[in-house]
């Protein structure tokens, strides 16, 4: 049965539509042998009845009965011939379709992902099949442009560091220097490699995440106590700038997740909030339980982000404003880090317009179920949660 599960489909039908006609064609003709036979002896034994001699008829009978069966036997041969010719035929007709799907899909390669296949009738079965190629053509087009993208964006924030690395090194061999000015030199040098040995680690980690390789080791974490540490530990960035960093976190906000990987997320979106507001300004980090959920809110006085530009941010390499971010020092990673740490936590980040100006982005988690007959519930409210 081997050739029979390798034999193309249009040869199984054509096999089975045989098979199936021939069947009932036997059975036919049986029938209509068994009752023309049926009626031949009814008629004789009528005639007998009637005090005909039937001696001879009864020969005349089974010598027309006997030609009747060879006529359907001999004809057997024919009819499977000619059904399996007609059912050949009909499955060429019906597979035409594909073998023109085939062919045109064939002609779509990966310069070409933008082409797509014809459906001239998009309620039967061939014009169903060409549209989920189609939809998976349109996913494939998308992943290879967001590939190719984030290959051109990697290569463009690579360069710029190299050659800026390049740069100090050709002015600084034009002419003799003092060993002050070499070591300013070197100086600024390992600077720029500190830079892109950032920008390396990120984009490997991106696509660590993307190819599920990162392991997490998720566990219950107090969030607010997470936050406390993230700010503590930022606190020298916002003074530099002379801004207040005002932190207000409940207490037993407790979640389940990585606490390395979280803590990356909420470090990022503090860190924006010191880098996009002006100086002198308040940023408010808030922890608050709600809900079932838990939520970190970060709340600047900055220049706050454009409708438009509100869900790109989460981007890789997207900056608002392309000039000053590279200034500032940043690839335009930063937040796709932190949506990427949120989403294995099981949470989600957006971000909005604050009331006053400037933007409030907003880590959302499941909170985690506190243990049996703890006092976890009367910690929450007596510290005057509720979602902010
Ligand atoms: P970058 O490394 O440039 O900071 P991010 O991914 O962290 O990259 O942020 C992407 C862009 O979003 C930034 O370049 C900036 O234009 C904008 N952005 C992020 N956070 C803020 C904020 N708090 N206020 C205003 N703009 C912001």
């Amino acid at each position: 049965m081997r050739w029979w599960s390798t034999a193309s489909i249009r040869l199984r039908l054509t096999a089975q539509y045989a098979l199936v006609l021939s069947l009932m064609l036997i059975v036919y003709a049986a029938a209509t042998y068994v009752a023309v036979r049926h009626e031949f002896y009814e008629r004789l034994e009528d005639e007998a009845r009637h005090g005909v001699d039937t001696s001879m008829r009864d020969l005349e009978v089974d010598a027309q009965l006997r030609e009747i069966l060879v006529v359907l036997a001999g004809g057997l041969p024919l009819v499977v011939a000619l059904a399996g010719a007609g059912g050949y035929m009909l499955a060429r007709r019906a597979l035409a379709p594909i073998d023109d799907l085939a062919s045109e899909a064939r002609r779509i390669t990966a310069d070409r992902l933008h082409d797509r296949l014809s459906v001239p009738n998009d309620k039967d079965e061939i014009g169903r099949l060409a549209a989920v190629i189609n939809d998976t053509f349109a996913r494939l087009e998308s992943s290879f442009a967001q590939l190719r993208r984030f290959t051109a964006d990697a290569s463009h924030e690579l360069r710029t560091p190299l050659a800026v690395i390049r740069g100090i090194g050709e002015v600084g061999l034009r002419e003799t220097r003092t060993p002050a000015e070499y070591k300013d030199a070197i100086g600024s040098m390992l600077e720029e490699v500190d830079r892109l040995t950032r920008l390396v680690d990120t984009l490997l980690r991106l696509s660590y995440g993307d190819a599920g390789t990162i392991r997490l080791s998720r566990g219950p974490l107090d969030l607010g106590q997470l936050t406390r540490e993230v700010t503590s530990s930022l606190a020298i960035l916002a003074e530099e700038r002379n801004q207040r960093l005002a932190v207000d976190a409940a207490d037993g906000v407790s979640v389940t997740a990585d606490r390395l990987v979280l803590r990356e997320a909420i470090a990022n979106v503090v860190d924006n909030a010191i880098k996009y507001s002006p100086q002198a300004s308040t940023i408010d980090v808030r922890v608050r339980p709600g809900n079932g959920r838990a939520s970190v809110s970060v709340a600047d006085q900055g220049s706050g982000i454009a409708p438009e530009h509100r869900e790109r941010i989460f981007d890789r390499f997207f900056r608002v404003d392309e000039g000053r971010s590279r200034d500032a020092g940043g690839a335009g990673l930063g937040l796709a880090i932190a949506r990427w740490a949120v989403e294995v936590n099981g949470g989600r980040i957006s971000v909005e317009p604050g009331a006053k100006g400037g933007s409030i982005f907003r880590i959302v988690l499941p909170l985690a179920a506190p243990p049996p007959g703890s006092q976890h519930d009367h910690a929450i409210h007596g510290s005057g949660g509720g979602e902010s």
